[in-house]
């Protein structure tokens, strides 16, 4: 009788616990993918389609998983619809003897696999939840009275006092297929921009699935040392690119955390670097069992005392910074890496954050919503989760109080200002002395470099000290309610 193993946020062959149990029950397997936009979000308003650029990755990620699984001998069966009842009547029909996945520790994703399970048991199938993609389960990571932790520090010491993670899991070298089922095209799901295309910045960027990801980290590890520094400056390729093969479970957090370890004992020198990167990826835990306590966090402050936040409504001030056409460079330097390549460095995504919260009032549900369509690595804990700590409403946040200076941020950690010439090339001839505050120029120089303020590149939208003490008068307010 065949075996399905259920494919979700986990789109790779090694280190899959529900793939490789499925496969060491020597039954023909059947490896399903089921496009479902509307189950998470019946079971739960919070749940929220993909964006677009992770649409365009879900479809590359696919396409990998696909020819991975050829390889061995099995095929992606791809059907679009209510995943538990197209899953359940599909063991049905093929008198399945089991029906595998990985756990997912997000409500409406839980909840779907909820619905599954009973319409399984009804139906007399076995089925087998396995462990998903966290180093430490919620559960594993509760105070005494059952509630989940706010404070990353704590958080992350009670993480690494669980030791290791399970062991990795190996790929399986052959898989039996079951023959003749149909599956949908994938093309059909019209999950890549036609007109107009504009993904050539991500082919550009990035090669999605797990080939690349283990690419990405192995040259990330060679790379080392210089991570603790190197990871604030945007004009550096200091950090790994994992992210989006995260997100999409083309890597496991598990895969990192042994191959960093390994490094780690075979160059002691790297040792502090490696901890420090860990704990990058502890980030990404305490974001998801944020997200697994509050299934809201994109949409409800943390702190409600931000509730009563005066934001207000600017169209096209919102604009502008979409755009990456506010007049402050390192700004405009990261909106318009977002645009091109579906990522931007972290330093600047935290710049950026607070520009749009602080310097223009606007609600970071905006900027949230923007960055959740724009990325590739768009992850529903991740994403809220920095968004409300920019802004001073989450949890372990950021004081609201704690203005980043554009300029100065720019100056610090992109010294040369290599990173604004790459974004905004209409700065490229301006020394480095004005790049991160053009105004400061006088128009000769201005003119010498080619750059036209309110021409060819935008005034600030906003002075920095007034925007400041705007913020900051906005926030004494809230503080008075
Ligand atoms: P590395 O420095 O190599 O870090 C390794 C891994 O650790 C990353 O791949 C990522 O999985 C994790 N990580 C690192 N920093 C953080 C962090 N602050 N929070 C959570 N996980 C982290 N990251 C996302 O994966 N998805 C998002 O939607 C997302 N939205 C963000 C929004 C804002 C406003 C901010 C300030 C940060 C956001 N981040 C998000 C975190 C961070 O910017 C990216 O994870 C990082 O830039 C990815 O690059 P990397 O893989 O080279 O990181």
């Amino acid at each position: 009788r065949p075996v399905i193993v259920w494919f979700r946020d986990d789109l790779r062959l090694s280190d899959h616990p529900a793939l490789h149990q499925a496969a060491a029950s020597g039954g023909p397997l059947i490896c399903i993918y089921v496009f479902d936009e509307d189950s998470a979000q019946l079971r739960s308003p919070q749940a929220r389609p993909l964006g677009g650029a992770s649409r365009w990755w879900l479809a590359q990620s696919l396409r990998a998983l696909a020819a991975s699984l050829e390889k061995r001998g099995a095929r992606l069966i791809l059907r679009r619809g209510p995943a538990a009842a197209i899953i359940a009547e599909l063991a049905r029909q093929v008198d399945a003897s089991a029906v595998h996945w990985n756990e997912i520790e997000i409500a409406p994703h839980r909840a779907v696999a909820d619905d599954l399970a009973e319409a399984l048991s009804v139906a007399g199938i076995d089925h087998h939840r396995h462990r998903g993609d966290l180093l430490a389960t919620p559960a594993q990571v509760r105070t005494k009275e059952g509630r989940g932790l706010r404070v990353f520090t704590p958080f992350w010491r009670r993480v690494l006092g669980l030791g290791d993670p399970p062991k990795l899991l190996p790929a399986p070298k052959t898989l039996s297929a079951t023959q003749g089922l149909s599956g949908d095209q994938l093309d059909s799901w019209m999950l890549e921009p036609t007109k107009p295309d504009w993904a050539g910045g991500l082919r550009e960027s990035w090669t999605p699935g797990e080939g690349a990801a283990h690419h990405n980290l192995t040259a990330f590890l060679d790379g080392l040392p210089g991570y603790t520094e190197g990871r604030d400056r945007p004009d550096c390729a200091a950090t790994s690119r994992l992210s989006p093969h995260l997100r999409f479970g083309e890597i496991s957090p598990r895969q990192v955390w042994y191959a960093a370890r390994f490094a780690a004992a075979e160059r002691p020198a790297i040792a502090g670097d490696i901890d420090k990167f860990l704990s990058e990826l502890g980030w990404r835990e305490f974001c998801r069992h944020l997200l697994h306590d509050h299934p809201d966090l994109a949409e409800r402050n943390l702190q409600a005392s931000f509730d009563a936040f005066p934001w207000i409504t600017d169209a096209a001030a919102l604009h502008a910074w979409q755009r990456g056409g506010t007049g402050y460079p390192i700004v405009d330097a990261g909106m318009r890496e977002l645009w091109h390549t579906g990522v931007m460095h972290n330093r600047v995504r935290m710049v950026v954050a607070s520009f749009l919260v602080k310097h223009l009032l606007i609600d970071w549900r905006c900027g949230e919503q923007w960055f959740w369509d724009t990325l590739v690595d768009a992850d529903a804990g991740s994403n809220p989760a920095n968004w409300q700590w920019v802004a001073g409403s989450g949890a372990d946040a950021a004081p609201y109080f704690r203005v980043f200076n554009p300029i100065l941020q720019g100056e610090k950690f992109d010294p040369a200002g290599d990173y604004v010439r790459r974004w905004v090339p209409e700065l490229a001839s301006l020394p480095a002395k004005f790049i991160h505050q053009p105004w400061t120029a006088t128009p000769f120089e201005l003119a010498a470099a080619g750059v036209t303020l309110g021409g060819n590149y935008p005034e600030p939208i906003v002075d920095h000290r007034v925007g400041r003490e705007r913020a900051l008068a906005a926030y004494a307010k809230t503080r008075q309610h």
